[in-house]
């Protein structure tokens, strides 16, 4: 893909794509119907046809950054003890070895290596195959780095704008809120339950989203407790990041799936433009 240096906002007509930050929850959404799966299956039908997508993970982490850059990728059934009904499912979208290269060769901030082993992980394909069902848009996926500090992961995203600008869907996936080991597991089957910390983590990171305060979020270990609570590692949280950075100031935000499913995870969602 050619890099177009000046197609920033509205110049460019219709190829300019909105960012998604995406909450992804538990694997078990890949298969079933609910309200979340609802939205992801909308938007699909709703925002213009992208020519591909780059996702940002939580489920990628690795020492660098890295680009995936196989031409069929397969999918990573990365978790385990769910139904056999979720092993069996795929994913065929291709690839697209020229956009990988071109983030590799283009990005300045960072190093970027070429990674021909990693397909799609859950966090990844769990939520585009609702949106895409076809399977017909080629799609990459950009890891994170575990050595990082958030600025580096917000600095790098604000090089994929002119990706955005020219038809390119970037998802980041992640939750806002994700503490695995505080789940309430006996609210497992309610469609809507969340720890009064996990609720105002939720609340605070959706202010300063709205307020456009990408510093504090940056810095969101300075949040105070709930938020602690909320984070207990970055990797759920940084995706926020990458789709935060390409934002416009004349970009509009709006919350979808705004809600907290088994105590300690938010599956709140983000569309920027
Ligand atoms: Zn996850």
């Amino acid at each position: 893909m050619e890099r177009t240096l000046h197609s920033s906002s509205g110049q460019n007509g219709n190829d300019r794509m909105p960012v998604l930050f995406v909450g992804h929850g538990s694997p078990m959404y890949a298969i079933e119907q609910n309200e979340f799966t609802q939205s992801w299956q909308k938007l699909g039908k709703t925002i213009p046809k992208p020519k591909a997508i780059i996702c940002i993970s939580a489920h990628w982490e690795t020492n660098g950054t890295m680009v995936t850059a196989l031409p069929k990728p397969p999918i990573i059934h990365d978790f385990g003890g769910f139904p056999r009904e979720l092993y069996t499912i795929e994913y065929p979208a291709d690839g697209n070895l020229s956009l990988a290269h071109d983030i590799q060769k283009s990005t300045r901030s960072a190093l970027i290596g070429l990674d021909d082993k990693w397909g799609y992980d859950h966090g990844c394909w769990c939520v585009i195959r609702h949106m895409y069902p076809n399977a017909d848009i080629p799609v990459i996926q950009l890891s994170l780095d575990y050595n990082k500090p958030a600025q580096y992961h917000y600095e790098l995203a604000k090089e994929l704008v002119d990706y955005r600008n020219n038809g390119v869907l970037i998802i980041g996936s992640g939750n806002l809120v994700h503490n695995l080991r505080a789940i309430a597991w006996d609210k497992a089957n309610n469609p809507e339950y969340g720890f009064d910390w996990a609720l105002q983590a939720n609340e605070i990171f959706k202010k300063l989203i709205i307020d456009d305060n990408h510093k504090a979020l940056i810095n969101y270990s300075t949040l105070g407790k709930e938020v602690m609570m909320a984070v207990p590692s970055p990797d759920h949280f940084l995706p926020l990041l990458y789709s935060l950075a390409l934002k416009d100031s004349d970009d509009s935000i709006t919350f979808f799936n705004d809600k907290a499913v088994m105590g300690s995870l938010s599956m709140t969602s983000v569309k920027i433009g």
